[in-house]
């Protein structure tokens, strides 16, 4: 494992990039490390590359892609504004779960790429990202609801793919979608906790 603790973002993708850690490089057409803005507020965790991703090397391009843009056209943002990765960033086989020894070979690349992002809030799609933050959890019961980890917030939603799939839970991630830009409100203010008064003062102009 090359030292990733001291890289830049751009670093970090080209290393993902040349990754042979797990044996998912074997079956990649390439690697998708993610991609959006280095400071963005908001960043969408989903599970792993499909098809369409892995030909193209960018994350969430398929149908679940186009119906993620949708939704966030619906809170009035493009996927330009915003950080869009996956637990593993080499397409699993036939788009099966990823498994225990890729999960933990790719950790420390998102594990990096959120230290350098610093988003604000953290929207997991589906199980496998979720389990990082609310592990054994029930995404029927806990979806919407946010937790604070550090200064940021973690709110697990359905995997949009689960809800093209299952119609009956589109209007639930619609709602759950549009509770987002208070969440990053609300995450705004734990940085402002962190700064010293006259900071603060400033951070209101
Ligand atoms: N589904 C995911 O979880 N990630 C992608 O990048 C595309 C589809």
């Amino acid at each position: 494992m090359p030292d990733i603790s001291q890289m830049t973002l751009e670093q970090v993708e080209k290393t993902i990039c040349a990754c042979t850690l797990c044996p998912l490089h074997q079956g990649r057409t390439r690697a998708v490390p993610g991609e959006g803005p280095p400071n963005a507020e908001i960043m969408f965790i989903g599970e792993g590359p499909g098809f369409h991703e892995d030909r193209q090397g960018r994350p969430f391009v398929g149908a679940a892609g186009q119906f993620l843009e949708e939704l966030l056209a619906g809170i009035g943002m493009t996927r330009e504004q915003v950080y869009i990765t996956n637990v593993v960033k080499c397409r699993p086989p036939g788009n099966r779960d990823p498994l225990p020894n890729e999960l933990s070979a790719c950790a420390p690349y998102l594990d990096r790429q959120i230290e350098l992002i610093k988003p604000r809030v953290i929207v997991t799609l589906g199980r496998f990202s979720m389990v990082r933050y609310f592990p054994g959890a029930s995404i029927t019961k806990i979806h919407g609801q946010p937790k604070r980890v550090g200064n940021m917030l973690v709110v697990p939603l359905f995997h949009p793919a689960a809800a093209l799939h299952q119609p009956k839970w589109r209007p639930i991630v619609e709602a759950d979608f549009q509770k987002l830009p208070g969440f990053i409100a609300e995450a705004a203010s734990f940085r402002d906790e962190a700064l010293p008064p006259q900071a603060q003062q400033l951070s209101l102009f």
